[in-house]
């Protein structure tokens, strides 16, 4: 038996939720995680019919890139296509997942496969996030070392970018007075004692601070363990919005254009005037990404894709790289594949389904 909560951890271990904006709702917003989970259908968007498609197919769990419920329901009496998703699940008992801005700010998220699509190399997060890592230091017996440094690593200390189990350590005395309440594991009560130690440093995530303390302190053989978390201003460069990387062959814009409209199987693309420059470094954000056009423009992007541009945001382009919009939907459509994919990677033999609902309100009369 498969339980909501095991799927959710998976989808969590990959985009914390911790990594969400600060005005998003992602997470469980209908149902229970204890539940067990006869089924999984993702979609871009959880609406009335994708709950429905659920019902249809067996399945009891929908998980969705937009959280349905966003900015708080003060009544629910299927006045609008909000309430009306939320009766459909609680009456059908299907629960509903979102996983948004977290997905959309994870090195391997919305984007990385936006630069896939595209294949996109030398990738970096177009704006990374600061105030998300702190560093850890404490001070260890050296009999105790590796099983305290092994802790730590194991609770998700020492990463940074495509290296893990980073650390820094420096040999040193440590020196203690124990008093009569003590039980110390070195030394005697009241004497002065003094022992070698190793000082060993990590860098962890901020999120993580409980977990990584919890499993120094079960693993130290130390009745009081001594430790220092400092904040670290340091920019988190796999945590954050926006990509850009590099096309494989330099292009000409209406050679990229044309692959941009391939790729994405557009209908058309909204784009500022053509510079006739060549296209080599591109810039993109699934979704609503015009908050990022000054960072495109920084990090040198000659083109930069996106959805939800509005006209006077165009202007930002301002000669320096071509803004194309190609639509919120469109840009996130390889959203829901990846899903698929980090629930199969775990548990390849568990049916998860892909809605064949276009939630995508937007049309084109051409
Ligand atoms: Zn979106």
């Amino acid at each position: 038996m498969m339980k909501i909560s095991g799927l959710i951890k998976q989808l969590e271990a990959f985009a914390p939720l911790a990594y969400q904006e600060s005005y998003d709702n992602s997470g469980l917003l209908i149902g229970n995680a204890d539940w067990e989970c006869k089924g999984v259908i993702c979609s871009l968007d959880a609406t009335e019919e994708v709950v429905m498609e659920a019902v249809n197919k067996g399945c009891n769990l929908v998980i969705a890139h937009h959280p349905i419920i966003f900015g708080g329901l003060k009544k629910i009496t299927g006045k609008d296509y909000i309430e009306r998703t939320v009766i459909a699940a609680i009456k059908n008992d299907v629960a509903i997942y979102a996983i948004h801005t977290n997905l959309d700010n994870v090195a391997f998220g919305v984007n990385n496969v936006m630069a896939d699509a595209l294949k996109l190399t030398n990738r970096s997060i177009l704006a990374p996030k600061n105030n998300t890592l702190a560093k850890l230091i404490t001070y260890i017996p050296l009999d105790y070392f590796d099983k305290v440094e092994r802790a730590l690593f194991d609770a998700g200390a020492g990463n940074i970018g495509n290296y893990s189990e980073v650390s820094f350590s420096t040999h040193g005395v440590g020196a203690f007075k124990a008093n009569e309440l003590a039980n110390p594991y070195l030394g005697e009560i009241g004497l002065r004692h003094k022992t070698a130690e190793y000082k060993i440093e990590v860098i962890i995530p901020l999120f993580l601070q409980q977990k990584v303390i919890k499993a120094l302190i079960a693993s130290h053989p130390y009745e009081e363990v001594a430790y220092e978390i400092l904040p670290l201003a340091n920019a988190d460069t796999q945590i954050g919005s926006g990509m850009v990387g590099d096309l494989q062959e330099e292009l000409t814009e209406v050679e990229f254009l044309s692959i941009i409209k391939e790729v994405f199987s557009l209908q058309v693309i909204k784009h500022t005037p053509l510079l006739n420059k060549p296209v080599k470094r591109v810039a993109l954000c699934g979704g609503s990404g015009s908050f990022l056009i000054k960072k495109a423009i920084t990090a040198g992007a000659d083109f930069y894709i996106t959805g939800d541009v509005k006209y006077h945001e165009f202007f930002d382009a301002d000669k320096r790289l071509i803004i194309a919009d190609i639509g919120h939907w469109e840009s996130e459509q390889f959203t829901v594949n990846l899903l698929i994919d980090i629930i199969k990677s775990k548990f390849p033999t568990f049916a998860v389904l892909k809605s064949e609902c276009i939630t995508n309100s937007v049309r084109y009369f051409l």
